[in-house]
C-alpha cells in the first residue's frame, strides 16, 4: 500500500496561539495551509494568564529591538481583535488600562520610558484593596487579554478559512533537507509543503529530523483563580501577579482573579502541587489581604517554552530557508502571538517583514548550529 502524501503551500506544526496566528496570516497571503497539532496536557496557550506586558516585563526584553517588537505585539492587539471579531463574531475580553508594578521601598531608580510613578495616596485611590506599598510604576497601555477566549476565536477563524485544513494528529518526524519539506505523522501519513513552520511550543526540542536540536525547554507555571474582583488593574507585586478576568458575555455578572505564577524546572510535569498553590495564596495575600477570604475557583499549570536567553526563536534555518522557526516564546507568547503571525506569515510567502527579527535568529545559539 502506498503512503498517502498530502501537498500544500505551507505546513504549520503546532496549533497553539503561535501556530494558529502563523497559519491565519499565511492563508491571508494566499497560501493553502495544513495546520498540524494534537492537544497535549500542559500546552501553554490555554494555561497562560494573558498579560500584555512589554512594560512590566521589560527586564526580560533586554534590548531596544526586542522591546520594540514586544510593544508592536501589544499595539497590534486592538486591530487584531477587531478583525477576529468581524470574522468570527467572538468578542475577546481585552484590557488596556495599564499595569501597576508595586514597590515597597520608595520609587525605583530606573523605570521604562513612558511609565509613570504613582505615590501611595494616588495608588490607594486607584486600587483601594491593596496592602501597604510606597507606590507603583504605572505601565500605560499594558494590560491583558482573555487567552482562553482568544484561543477559541482563533480556532474558529481557522475553521472558517477554506484554505486552511486542520490536521489533528501527532507529528513523528520531519525531513526538511528536500526542496519541499516533509512531515511524517504518527499514523504514517506524509505531508509536504513549500514551507514548514515549527511552532510546537515546549515540545520543540523533541521533534525528530530537524537539522539541529532546538534549545527550548519546558518551564512549569502554576496559577490559581479566585472568586471575585480583587483589583481593577493587572498588578505585579508580592513576588507574582494578579490579573482580573471578566465574563465575556456579561462583564458585570461574575468577576474572577488569576494569581500567578511559579517558574519551575520539572520537565514535562504539568500538575499543580500543594506547595505551588500555597505559594500563590501567599503572593495574593501580599498583594491584597482581601484575597484571604476569596474562594478558590480552580487551579492549573502549563509549560512555557523557554530558551536559554528567554527570547523566542523566529525566522528561517540558515541552511534550509524553507524551514522556519516560530517557537520558544517563554513568558510572552500571548503578547507576541499576533506579531509573530504577521512576521512569520510574511516569511512563508517569501515576503520581507517590517519587523527586525535578527535578535531572534537561531544562529545566536552557537551550540545549536
Ligand atoms: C502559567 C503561564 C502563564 C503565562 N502567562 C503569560 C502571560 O501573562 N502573557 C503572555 O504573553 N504569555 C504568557 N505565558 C506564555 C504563553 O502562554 C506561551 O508563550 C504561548 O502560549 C506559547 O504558545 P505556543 O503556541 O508556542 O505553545 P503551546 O500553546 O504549548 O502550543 C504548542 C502546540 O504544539 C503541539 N505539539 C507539540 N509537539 C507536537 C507534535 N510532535 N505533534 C503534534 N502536536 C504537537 C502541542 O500539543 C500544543 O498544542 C504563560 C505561560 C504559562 C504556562
Amino acid at each position: 500500500m502506498g503512503l498517502a502524501v498530502r501537498t500544500t503551500d505551507v505546513v504549520v506544526l503546532g496549533a497553539g496561539l503561535i501556530g494558529l496566528a502563523v497559519a491565519a496570516e499565511a492563508a491571508a497571503r494566499g497560501a493553502s495551509v495544513l495546520l498540524v497539532g494534537e492537544t497535549r496536557f500542559g500546552e501553554a496557550s490555554p494555561a497562560g494568564a494573558g498579560m500584555l506586558a512589554p512594560g512590566a516585563e521589560s527586564d526580560e526584553l533586554e534590548t531596544d529591538v526586542v522591546r520594540r517588537f514586544a510593544v508592536a505585539g501589544r499595539d497590534l492587539y486592538p486591530s487584531f481583535l477587531r478583525a477576529l471579531h468581524d470574522e468570527t463574531g467572538i468578542a475577546v475580553p481585552f484590557d488596556r488600562n495599564g499595569i501597576l508594578e508595586l514597590f515597597a521601598d520608595g520609587e525605583p531608580e530606573h523605570r521604562p520610558e513612558g511609565s509613570e510613578w504613582i505615590d501611595a495616596r494616588a495608588l490607594r485611590a486607584l486600587e483601594p484593596n491593596l496592602a501597604e506599598y510606597s507606590g507603583a510604576v504605572m505601565h500605560p497601555n499594558d494590560g491583558s487579554v482573555d487567552n482562553v477566549v482568544l484561543l477559541a476565536a482563533m480556532q474558529r477563524r481557522i475553521e472558517l478559512r477554506r484554505s486552511i485544513t486542520r490536521v489533528g494528529a501527532g507529528v513523528r518526524s520531519v525531513n526538511a533537507t528536500t526542496v519541499r519539506p516533509r512531515v511524517i505523522l504518527e499514523d504514517g501519513d506524509v505531508l509536504e509543503g513549500g514551507a514548514l513552520v515549527v511552532a510546537t511550543g515546549a515540545w520543540a526540542a523533541q521533534l525528530e529530523g530537524l537539522p539541529r536540536r532546538l534549545p527550548v525547554r519546558p518551564v512549569r507555571g502554576q496559577l490559581l483563580m479566585l472568586e471575585g474582583a480583587l483589583a481593577h488593574h493587572v498588578i505585579y507585586g508580592g513576588g507574582g501577579y494578579l490579573v482580573p478576568r471578566r465574563s465575556p458575555d456579561a462583564p458585570h455578572s461574575f468577576e474572577r482573579t488569576i494569581i500567578g505564577a511559579t517558574m519551575e524546572e520539572v520537565g514535562f510535569d504539568s500538575h499543580t502541587t500543594p506547595e505551588g498553590l500555597a505559594h500563590l495564596r501567599n503572593v495574593a495575600l501580599r498583594i491584597t489581604p482581601e484575597s484571604g477570604s476569596a474562594p478558590l475557583v480552580s487551579h492549573w499549570a502549563g509549560l512555557r517554552p523557554v530558551t536559554p536567553d528567554r527570547l523566542p526563536i523566529l525566522g528561517p534555518d540558515p541552511r534550509l530557508p524553507q524551514l522556519i522557526y516560530a517557537c520558544g516564546h517563554g513568558r510572552n507568547g500571548i503578547l507576541l502571538a499576533p506579531v509573530t503571525g504577521e512576521a512569520i506569515g510574511a516569511l512563508t510567502a517569501g515576503a520581507t517583514t517590517s519587523h527586525d527579527l535578527s535578535p531572534f535568529a537561531i544562529e545566536r545559539f552557537a551550540e545549536a548550529l
